[in-house]
């Protein structure tokens, strides 16, 4: 089986929980009503026989019964109308009790006017991000554990203001671009030593989007290098490149940590140009600074880089200082 196929067969699946998941939640919001709401069980009841009764004499007798007939829809729409009265009367939405979908598009069956719908493409890509992020350290921090308490507030000279200040913005920052992400927000590139939080903040940025329902990819530039080289040059049928271009946002941390391999600038400068063209948003972390990354790569990737967002972290190293 492919990796295609075997995240179509999870998107399927998922499809089909999401339909039960529904429908249970639909029963139980039919026992519920109709347990609290007596008459409504009893309307629905004799609204069902009379649509039987309307439909018998539909095909029937066709020319005697028209007054039949009328009297028959009125008391119909009657019984409707009350019904629906009971429902926002009692306090509940008018459509507590009609069909629930969670992608409207498809009505959760994954395929719209004979095209396969963007929630399986969604449900693909999360299967993907899941399975990566799996094997990836992906220990989710959040903005609230973030604590700007480990940077100094004292002035740096150098800077004319303190480390926390700087952190601060950073933090706001992140927080602002978590919230308000769509896949055709910018990116960032995270530059400043390790330990003062790069991951820390990616990982609250991915623990947000992954909330708003998008795809998160987070991988260090090393391991994604090694697993995609292995797969470009041998018969494996894992996709790893594929899914990183394709998922809503990608988050690459420790570039420049790589080792210095001859394939590895031309296989990187695929994956970005790749996400790049696709408009599709990074957020890239580094330790190295930009004369490094400049004589490091060639101008096509750091240039791409550097048009993004750039966050510079200072301060000290946070885990060093809680050794201490
Ligand atoms: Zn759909």
């Amino acid at each position: 089986m492919s990796i295609n196929e075997k995240y179509f067969d999870i998107a399927m699946d998922k499809l089909r929980q999401r339909r039960d998941a529904n429908r249970a939640i639909l029963q139980s919001r039919h026992r519920e009503i109709c347990e609290k709401q007596p008459r409504y069980a009893l309307l629905e009841q004799s609204l069902a026989e009379t649509s039987a009764q309307l439909i018998r004499l539909m095909l029937t007798d066709r020319d005697n019964s028209q007054t039949t007939l009328k009297q028959l829809e009125e008391s119909n729409l009657a019984m409707q109308n009350e019904m629906h009265s009971i429902l926002t009367g009692a306090g509940y939405p008018a459509d507590y009790l009609e069909e629930i979908f969670t992608c409207p598009v498809c009505r959760d069956k994954g395929t719209a006017d004979g095209k396969w719908c963007e929630c399986v493409n969604k449900l693909m890509l999360n299967a993907a991000a899941e399975e990566l992020n799996s094997v990836s350290p992906m220990k989710l921090s959040t903005f609230e554990s973030f604590d700007l308490g480990y940077f100094s507030a004292e002035i740096d000279p150098a800077l004319g203001v303190s480390h926390r200040d700087i952190m601060k913005k950073n933090y706001e920052f992140c927080k602002r671009y978590a919230e308000e992400f769509t896949t055709d927000s910018e990116g960032i590139f995270m530059s400043g030593g390790t330990g003062l939080g790069k991951t820390h903040l990616s990982l609250a940025i991915a623990d947000t989007v992954i909330r708003k329902g998008y795809s998160v990819i987070y991988g260090s530039v090393p391991e994604l290098l090694r697993d995609i080289e292995k797969q470009h040059y041998g018969k494996s049928e894992e996709d790893t490149l594929g899914s990183l271009t394709r998922c809503d946002l990608l988050i690459l941390d420790d570039l420049g940590a790589e080792a210095e391999k001859a394939t590895y600038p031309s296989l990187l400068y695929q994956l970005i140009n790749a996400r790049i063209s696709r408009g599709l948003p990074m957020i890239i972390n580094s330790n190295c600074g930009a004369n490094e990354l400049k004589s490091r790569y060639q101008d096509r990737i750091w240039s791409r880089i550097f048009s993004y967002e750039v966050l510079m972290f200072v301060g000290q190293d946070v885990r060093r200082r809680l050794r201490k």
